[in-house]
């Protein structure tokens, strides 16, 4: 199989390739989630597999554009994005293929890790879970329904994180996620201009209103996922559920802002809520939104809020990965000399 040259920027993708990820398609990127490896190593699971029963070992976090993303949030950890929107439309199934290949490799070291668990260690070659989450807005990938169902084929659940920014898109998408997650991460447009900055479009709040209004239409498992950040966007509890009772998710999650990565350069430690403050939050929203706090995850400051907790069943395989399907070679991208 040949593999597509990345078409990332030189610097990103250098900087991109020095924080462990692997390259794939023209755009995208894999990265082994925390999560993974300890599921690996210590045989502990993420919050997904508290609130939805997702084993972390057999998780890919994957994205088909990690360079590119339409919003500039504050509280983004990512490497911050290319300056334009570049055009997406690598073919799903090589795609595929090829973030697998591209997660094998970035697990070639708990082959020979006395800590690993052999048997976890050979299910997580061929992954049974792909977040799409991993940097960058998904909806900007043009065969992203595509990609969805050719996951799906291989027996492989989806989490599809979004910003809600694209509502077309998502109206069009002609195969769904397992789980749809749209970001409401500020409780109106004042606070959303302010914490989520729109590059190009200043009626992007108005956009995720939209998306927000499809949800209760679409066939499939939806969340509304609140990152909470402290004196800024934590509390308002009253806007949060006038958003959440227009989208009338499966599910709600409240979640801590974490000051890591390049968010850094935007806010402070000050700005992470204690899990508590986020049980807080999650019980006075609860009521709001006719619904219950279900469950929590002290390690990930995250809080489940629903009806009932559904685990995701996996999409039925109609199709095998290719016995030969390899691993990818070793991938380094310099910073280009100046
Ligand atoms: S929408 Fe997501 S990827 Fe884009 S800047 Fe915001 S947090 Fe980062």
């Amino acid at each position: 199989m040949q593999s597509p040259v990345t078409k990332i920027d030189p610097v990103i993708a250098a900087r991109l390739s020095k924080q462990k990820y692997q390259l794939v398609g023209e755009h995208g990127g894999v990265k082994t989630c925390h999560w993974t490896k300890q599921s690996l190593i210590a045989d502990r699971s993420c919050y997904k597999g508290t609130f939805y029963g997702i084993e972390s070992h057999g998780c890919m976090q994957m994205a088909p554009n990690v360079d590119t993303c339409n919003l500039g949030c504050t509280y983004c950890w990512r490497e911050p994005h290319s300056d334009t929107l570049n055009k997406i439309d690598d073919d799903p199934y090589e795609l595929y293929l090829e973030s697998v290949r591209g997660h094998r490799r970035l697990l070639t070291g708990f082959g020979g890790n006395p800590k690993a668990d052999p048997e976890k260690f050979a299910e997580a070659q061929n992954p049974k879970h792909v977040a799409i989450s991993l940097n960058g807005e998904p909806t900007l990938y043009s065969r992203l329904g595509e990609f969805l169902d050719i996951c799906h084929q291989h027996g492989t659940s989806t989490f599809l994180v979004t910003n809600g920014s694209l509502p077309k898109v998502i109206e069009n998408l002609d195969t769904l996620p397992t789980q749809l997650y749209v970001s409401v991460d500020a409780p109106n447009k004042e606070l959303f201009d302010r914490l989520c900055k729109p590059k190009f479009d200043q009626g992007a709040f108005h956009k995720l209103e939209q998306t927000l209004e499809l949800l209760p239409s679409l066939d499939t498992r939806t969340v509304c996922r609140h990152t909470l950040i402290k004196h800024e966007s934590l509390g308002h509890h009253k806007d949060y559920a006038r958003l959440d009772n227009i989208a009338n998710p499966d599910f709600i999650e409240a979640k801590g802002y974490v000051n890591v990565g390049n968010s850094r350069n935007n806010l402070s430690i000050e700005n992470m809520p204690t899990h508590q403050e986020i049980l807080d939050f999650s019980n006075t929203l609860a009521p709001l939104v006719g619904r219950e706090v279900l469950s929590d995850r002290r390690e990930s400051r995250g809080a489940l809020i629903g009806r009932e907790m559904i685990p995701v069943t996996l999409p039925q395989k109609v199709r095998d990965l290719p016995k030969d399907l390899g691993i990818a070679k070793p991938q380094r991208f310099l910073l280009p000399q100046a």
